[in-house]
């Protein structure tokens, strides 16, 4: 199987995605937390993207494209994958499906965690006491909130207009979630069989 979790920062993509991959079998693959390796071990493309990181935006497209190319390719050959936080535009989506479908590692199906404005911010302002990451704190949130509904938000129409899009209400306990996207992807999986 092969799938992408879309959310705003905060809807639980990242926990879930290794919830879901762990449960099917496939490989977790963030962006994030590829770019944030990055930046830890002071790579060139680490050093060009951190101003962007630092500040909430999206880094340039080239970057994420190029950094997943490989890690996608290995993972569809190993059983499947679960992508998280990519793609952010439409603009990436286009370009991955481009790639991706003449390789026969297009996506397909897309889950959107939905969670409501106010429990993002509390999660992500509460996450950022642990985590570590310095976009996790109130300023930087709201550019982040701004850019996924300005840039991210239209992906779910491009999933959607595809039948691709799978919708949960990720503002739930942790498990029932997991259980209540698994239950769907198992029945959206049964009709993929079919096609
Ligand atoms: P995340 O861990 O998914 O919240 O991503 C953290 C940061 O990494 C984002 O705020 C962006 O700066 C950058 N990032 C992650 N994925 C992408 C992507 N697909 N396109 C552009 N920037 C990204």
């Amino acid at each position: 199987m092969r799938l992408l979790l879309i959310g705003a920062p905060g809807a639980g993509k990242g926990t879930q995605a290794q919830r879901i991959a762990d449960h099917f079998g496939l490989v977790h693959i963030s962006s994030g937390d590829l770019l944030r390796k990055h930046v830890a071990e002071d790579t060139a493309t680490g050093r060009s993207v951190r101003a962007y990181m630092d500040r909430g935006d999206l880094v340039p497209d080239a970057v994420v494209l190029d950094m997943l190319r490989k890690p996608v390719i290995a993972a569809a050959a190993a059983g499947g994958y679960v992508l998280d936080g990519f793609p952010r535009t439409v603009e990436q989506a286009q370009q991955a499906y481009g790639v991706a479908k003449e390789l026969g590692v297009a996506v397909q199906l897309a889950v959107f965690l939905e969670v409501p404005r106010e429990e993002l911010v509390s999660r992500i302002v509460a996450r950022g006491l642990s985590s570590g990451r310095t976009d996790d704190t109130r300023e930087v949130v709201e550019n982040r909130l701004a850019v996924y509904e300005q840039q991210t938000s239209p992906i779910l129409d491009y999933y959607r207009r595809r039948e691709r899009l799978i919708s949960v209400n990720g503002n739930r306990p942790v498990d029932e979630v997991t259980w209540s996207v698994v239950v769907q992807l198992q029945r959206a999986r049964r009709a993929l069989d079919k096609q």
